[in-house]
């Protein structure tokens, strides 16, 4: 058998601690997890109290299964929420959520997925002087940095064109000598271009993100991505100095671009990257979820759109056949093979040599959100076996991932 390098995720922020350790019932879950997969890495989404992430990181101390805290840095977490006012401003001056294409449950979760602006220093200032305490108090082997990130078309079409806030202005004159306020019309001018968009229009389109990424847009989308990166590296060379790993939780390369995330730079500043090819989750970051809001946005935008016609145009920018309508699409799901697509785009970055790439896959099964049963796990499976990856995180919740889930990943890398 070839080791890969295996890691798997908990969120313990919404567990009873006492849950934890009736029946020894984390214990028995980790051992199972270390037993089946040989697992050489938990990364912990921490409790508000922490006695659940010591009682976690006891129990790995003790099956050798190295730790990471799990640190999310520009959304709301139990611990930090976020005002409407204080998230990022869109180029019609409003804060939340959009209208095209997004979520309808965006808001009824545990999480309201508003995002802060990477350069306002203020509050980011904040969730700073917090991720120096519960950095030095978890004492764990690494950091997984997540929500690094602007909002995803999940939180409506609109949002991926942020931020205009005061801090950003300020930014963009001294990077660019420019005033960011001239880009708001030019937005508002894609959007009136948007009702005019037609199959004719589209088929000139090799990737996804160019139908809402304009030559025109350039600076300001550079400006996003440098941004995110500035803030990723501020937490990034701070957990360095105490010595710790770094782990990035990124959307899909196919993605990327539209929430800000430049693979190339954020290499720069991390161990290892986490692509989230997540093929059956309707959650943010889950690609049905995701498409389906992109579908959607231009579905209502432009009436010329007939929605197969725009599937299969979709379909033929990602490389792989999506179901024929936007509600079976969110119900299927996208088809595996889309992970041998997303990992060729990760290669094409030619990323520095020695970061890894660890594909992030879901295991796990919430209803309404994600439910992998034998038949997609052992899709997943072979198709990572067969493109010979690294390693792998199964996603994204410990908990949430059935003991036979586990088993039969276990049971298959027996055979390889
Ligand atoms: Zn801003």
């Amino acid at each position: 058998m070839t080791k890969k390098w295996l890691g798997t995720q908990i969120i313990l922020n919404n567990v009873n601690y006492h849950e934890l350790e009736k029946n020894d019932f984390l214990r028995r879950k980790l051992s199972l997890a270390k037993e089946a997969l040989n697992l050489d890495t938990l990364i912990i989404w921490p409790d508000s109290d922490y006695k659940g992430l010591y009682l976690t990181r006891e129990i790995c101390q003790e099956l050798k299964i190295k730790t990471y805290l799990w640190y999310s840095i520009l959304a709301d977490i139990s611990l930090f929420k976020i005002r409407l006012e204080q998230t990022v401003e869109t180029f019609q001056g409003l804060h939340g959520y959009g209208t095209s294409g997004s979520w309808e449950k965006l808001g009824q979760g545990e999480e309201d997925f508003f995002f802060l602006c990477p350069n306002d220093s203020g509050n980011l200032n904040n969730i700073f002087q917090h991720f120096q305490h519960i950095l030095k108090l978890a004492d764990l082997d690494g950091v997984f940095l997540d929500r690094i990130r602007f909002p995803s078309p999940a939180n409506g079409l609109e949002t991926i064109y942020t931020c205009f806030c005061p801090y950003c202005l300020e930014s963009f004159y001294n990077d660019y000598g420019e005033d960011l306020n001239k880009y708001r019309n030019e937005i508002k001018n894609i959007f009136k271009r948007f009702k005019a968009l037609d199959i004719d229009g589209l088929v000139t389109y090799e990737h996804l993100s160019q139908i809402f990424m304009p030559a025109n847009l350039k600076k300001f989308f550079d400006f996003r991505r440098k941004s995110i990166y500035k803030t990723t590296k501020m937490f990034a060379d701070k957990a360095r100095e105490n010595g710790k790993l770094i782990g990035l939780d990124l959307f899909a390369p196919s993605l990327a671009a539209l929430v800000g995330q430049d693979y190339k730079l954020l290499a720069e500043v991390c161990d290892w990257i986490k692509p989230m090819i997540y093929c059956h989750t309707t959650g943010p970051a889950g690609l049905p979820l995701e498409l389906s809001s992109l579908l959607k946005a231009l579905m209502n935008l432009a009436p010329n759109l007939e929605e197969e016609l725009l599937i299969q145009e979709i379909s033929r920018m990602l490389g792989v056949c999506l179901p024929g309508k936007r509600e079976a699409l969110l119900k299927k799901g996208v088809p595996e093979e889309i992970i041998r697509m997303e990992m060729q785009k990760v290669n094409d970055f030619d990323l520095k040599k020695k970061i890894k790439i660890y594909i992030g896959w879901e295991a796990v099964q919430i209803p309404d959100i994600a439910y992998i049963d034998s038949g997609v796990l052992e899709k997943y499976l072979s198709i990572i076996w067969q493109l010979n990856l690294e390693g792998m995180v199964i996603s994204w919740d410990l908990l949430k991932i059935p003991d036979e889930n586990l088993k039969l990943v276990g049971d298959f890398l027996l055979k390889q």
